[in-house]
């Protein structure tokens, strides 16, 4: 075979730390963050099948749910839900004792379990793209300049000399998080290595149109509907500035018995309107408000997220909270959006 051109960029003292990590320890849990999508669970089931098939005690424990049109990838269904047994999840956080933290970089993305993962005494490895990470584990691979922990894990894999243990059914998640993490390979993938390692994986025999059907040829009539339901009665263009609000109030969520995952990639639509480059959506979840954020070039959602809304995430995709009304929510989002004013206007499109 062609010899291929993957940089090492994760440094080698690290790769030797975690190869003696995993030589050493039996009982070891994965974790990723809270909604799991596809990079959280893609990311981890990969690992997870690596680190099985050598032979290790591995256990994956996602904070609360994913959506279903995830629950194709192998082994998905051998992970532990969190928030409907926290006690089991408890147990074998405390006897594990090698834990990856996966595509997340601050503790509380993990939820409710957050303390029981931090004050394990575990040896912790993170494993993440998300700017700022939290320097509270053992190792600490992070790189926001890679657009997914996916592609991480096979760089991981790659530098610790496992490329032929990388068997279909890891090539298949690796790739899923990869697809997901850029929206099908349409921002944040102009690195040609993206494509080195897509062609790796495809010598595995993935087969990625079938991965891009099952993740999104996948939905719900419902979640159609309510679509176009957020489009027509639901939207705000502020044209001046550049940016759109779609936003849903739990009523209309419940009219619409729109279930988990049913409003995954909506935030991204109004950036399909010419000129549009700034794009929130705002919904109203069980016990809070949540956001979500989406820009096209240099605008940096994350900033926005993390001064108005105590959230964080990358440049271009970001997430927050607010804990109050949905009206209030969209209040103080509009607030926000006069203090990004100039910035907003003079954005390039
Ligand atoms: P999404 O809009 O898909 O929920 O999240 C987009 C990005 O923002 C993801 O990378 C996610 O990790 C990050 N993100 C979403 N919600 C939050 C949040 O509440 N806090 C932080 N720090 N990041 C978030
Ligand atoms: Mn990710």
């Amino acid at each position: 075979m062609r010899a291929t051109i993957i940089t090492e960029i994760i440094p080698k003292e690290q790769v030797e730390k975690v190869r003696s990590y995993i030589e050493k320890y039996n009982k070891i849990v994965i974790t990723t963050h809270l909604s799991p999508d596809g990079d959280a669970l893609g990311s981890s089931l990969a690992l997870y099948h690596y680190l099985f098939r050598i032979g290790k005690d591995v256990k994956l424990i996602v904070p609360n749910a994913f959506p279903y049109f995830l629950k194709w990838m192998k082994g998905a269904e051998n992970a532990l839900v969190y928030e409907y047994n926290p006690g089991a999840g408890r147990h074998i956080i405390q006897h594990a004792e090698l834990i990856f933290c996966l595509d997340f970089n601050v503790p509380k993305r993990v939820g409710d379990m957050a303390p029981y993962v931090m004050n394990s005494g575990a040896k912790k490895i993170l494993i993440d793209h998300h700017p700022y990470p939290e320097n509270s584990c053992d190792v600490v691979i992070s790189h926001p300049e890679i657009s997914s922990t996916s592609e991480l894990i096979f760089r991981l894999l790659y530098q610790l000399g496992e490329y032929e243990r990388i068997d279909r059914d890891i090539a298949e998640c690796i790739y899923c998080g990869m697809m997901t993490d850029t929206g099908g390979f349409t921002y944040n993938s102009n690195d040609p290595e993206i494509f080195e390692i897509i062609s790796l994986l495809l010598r595995k025999n993935i087969d990625k149109d079938a991965i891009y059907s099952n993740v999104y040829h996948n939905y719900t009539e419902q979640r159609f509907r309510l679509l176009g339901f957020t489009l027509l009665k639901r939207m705000k263009i502020y044209n001046d500035i550049h940016s759109a609000l779609i936003y849903l109030s739990k009523e209309d969520l419940q009219k619409f018995k729109s279930g988990k995952g049913d409003t995954e990639g909506f935030v991204n639509y109004p950036l399909s309107i010419r000129g549009i480059i700034f794009s929130t959506f705002i919904y109203e979840d069980e016990n809070y408000v949540k956001l979500s954020f989406r820009s096209r070039g240099d605008f940096a959602c994350n900033e926005f997220a993390a001064e108005f809304f105590q959230g964080g995430g990358h440049l271009n995709a970001a997430g927050g909270e607010f804990y109050g009304t949905i009206q209030d929510a969209i209040a103080l989002f509009e607030k926000a959006l006069k203090k990004y004013e100039a910035k907003l206007r003079n954005a390039s499109c």
